[in-house]
């Protein structure tokens, strides 16, 4: 699947682990802030096929969990996981062909409280 932040300048080449079944939320104090829905990808099933110098990174508490965002419109288009580093997790919003309001009933992940790396 191809995914594309809002302005253009990032573009990436996905493959989801398992389709639209992956999709989660989560409820730590930096997912509840962006909102996003994410799917999961294998780290070989990302390719960042335009702008990856327009990407910029964004880490915070134990840094693990890698977030990247367009410099230019801000839009969040994946992350390396802190629960699983060996996967993406990938924001449903920015893949051609999926409106994230058609995926129903997302499941949350209790990342603020349980984390499964805290456990
Ligand atoms: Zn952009």
């Amino acid at each position: 699947m191809k995914g594309t932040c809002h302005c253009g300048a990032v573009e990436l080449s996905v493959e989801l682990s398992d389709g639209l079944n992956t999709a989660r939320r989560c409820d730590c104090t930096f997912c509840a802030r962006r909102g996003a829905i994410a799917v999961s990808a294998p780290l070989s099933g990302v390719q960042i096929t335009k702008g990856a110098e327009n990407l910029t990174l964004y880490t915070w508490g134990t840094g693990t969990a890698q977030h990247y965002f367009c410099k230019t419109c801000g839009i969040y288009t994946h992350h390396q996981r802190r629960s699983n580093p060996n996967e993406f997790g990938i924001n449903v919003a920015i893949l051609e062909g999926i409106n994230p309001k058609d995926i129903e009933n997302v499941p949350w992940t209790n990342g603020r409280h349980d984390h499964p790396s805290d456990r």
